[in-house]
């Protein structure tokens, strides 16, 4: 049985604080206070029942943890609709979490993995390779920082973007079950079309995302309209090429009936010209698909340029002239300036200059 709380379900924390001789009702209260009220200190109530503190008092922070990630770092943007934060989790190793404010509502963009596998040559996570997958309770606390920053402000947090550090389908099981438990009305109460999970394009799990009827919105880094290109930015294409990805879209649509998200990140004069606009159209064409344009956010490791305004619209209005739907991003999330891994290779950037800075003196 999982120590930590907030890697349970409803159901089974319900198990295991029966388990340990404990009515319902008290772990009805524990539930409220850490997924509704995301309460920091389990503790901390006053009207707690003598039977639940007795049995937290016991545990708590020997047998089983709450996981409030303490805050390493934190850069408001300059616009104030960003809010960046780089959490620490218990064995050291800092993931990041934005929050942002458009258009009247709120969303938060999680990391699922501590840094990531796949490699991809332009983002900053992919280039600080992968340490280790994150547990459930890792992805939910996430979700309650958020909702308590934004709570402080009189706000409420209604969407999720998986969009952070990490591939959140290369860590499919923890994903799924922190979803179950964030989604949970009882608890943050996210509704699964108000989240969305974005992939490298993993295409055993997003056969499996479908036939598990899983009820979250799907989004697919594709930025390459050919193998070859797509290869040179995305490792991962060579596991799973473009012939495999799209035909697990297709798949995807018609099992789950909904639209797919894909995202393509404009890299001048890589993947940014009317040839590469009417290769993705002829990708998609018959695909229930939204094309999402990213600027590239130029990182230290790439030497990829952002494409040029004038690039950008031609592309964008190429792909709505095929009759596939395509917006314009504004960087948001992952690719603001702290995002997918940014904000973390930065600090460690100022910390080797320190260092360095340091050992001279
Ligand atoms: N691993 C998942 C989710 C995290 S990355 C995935 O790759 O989809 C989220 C999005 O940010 C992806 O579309 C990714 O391609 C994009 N991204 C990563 N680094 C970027 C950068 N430097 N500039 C612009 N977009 C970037
Ligand atoms: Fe991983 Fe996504 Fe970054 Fe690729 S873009 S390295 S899959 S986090």
């Amino acid at each position: 049985m999982s120590p930590h709380l907030l890697d349970l379900t409803f159901d089974e924390l319900r198990s295991r604080l029966t388990a340990d001789g404990l009515a319902a009702v008290h772990s009805k209260a524990l539930w409220n206070s850490l997924h509704f009220r995301a309460e920091t200190d389990a503790l901390a109530r006053k009207d707690l029942s003598p039977p639940l503190r007795r049995w937290l008092e016991a545990r708590l922070g020997t047998e089983v943890f709450t996981d409030v990630l303490p805050v390493a770092a934190e850069t408001p943007s300059g616009d104030g609709l960003t809010q960046k934060f780089l959490l620490r989790l218990a064995d050291g190793q800092e993931i990041e979490t934005v929050i942002m404010g458009y258009e009247g509502r709120h969303t938060a963009c999680l990391s699922t993995q501590a840094g990531c596998a796949m490699g991809c040559v332009f983002c900053a996570t992919g280039q600080m390779g992968f340490v280790r997958h994150l547990r459930p309770g890792e992805i939910v606390a996430q979700v309650h920082h958020a909702r308590r920053i934004l709570a402080a402000r009189g706000l409420r947090l209604r969407n999720l973007v998986l969009m952070g550090m990490g591939e959140p389908l290369h860590n499919y099981d923890a994903v799924m079950h922190a979803l179950e438990i964030i989604s949970d009305t009882r608890g943050a109460n996210i509704g699964p079309a108000k989240i969305s999970v974005s992939t490298v394009g993993v295409v055993p799990a997003i056969r499996r995302m479908a036939e598990e009827g899983r009820p979250y919105n799907l989004a697919v880094s594709l930025h390459g309209s050919t193998d070859e290109e797509r290869a040179a930015l995305i490792p991962a294409n060579q596991r799973w090429p473009l012939a495999e990805l799209i035909s697990a879209c297709r798949y995807y649509g018609e099992v789950t009936q909904r639209k797919i998200f894909f995202a393509w990140t404009l890299i001048a004069g890589v993947n940014d010209t009317a040839a590469h606009a009417h290769r993705v159209a002829g990708l998609l064409r018959g695909l229930n698909a939204h094309v999402n344009l990213i600027p590239l956010n130029e990182t230290a490791g790439f030497a990829g340029r952002e494409s040029a305004d004038a690039s950008a619209r031609e592309f964008h209005g190429l792909i709505q002239e095929s009759g596939i739907p395509c917006t314009i991003r504004q960087r948001r999330g992952i690719d603001v300036a702290a995002g997918c891994g940014q904000l973390k290779a930065v600090r460690a950037r100022g910390r080797a200059v320190r260092g360095a800075a340091g050992s001279a003196a």
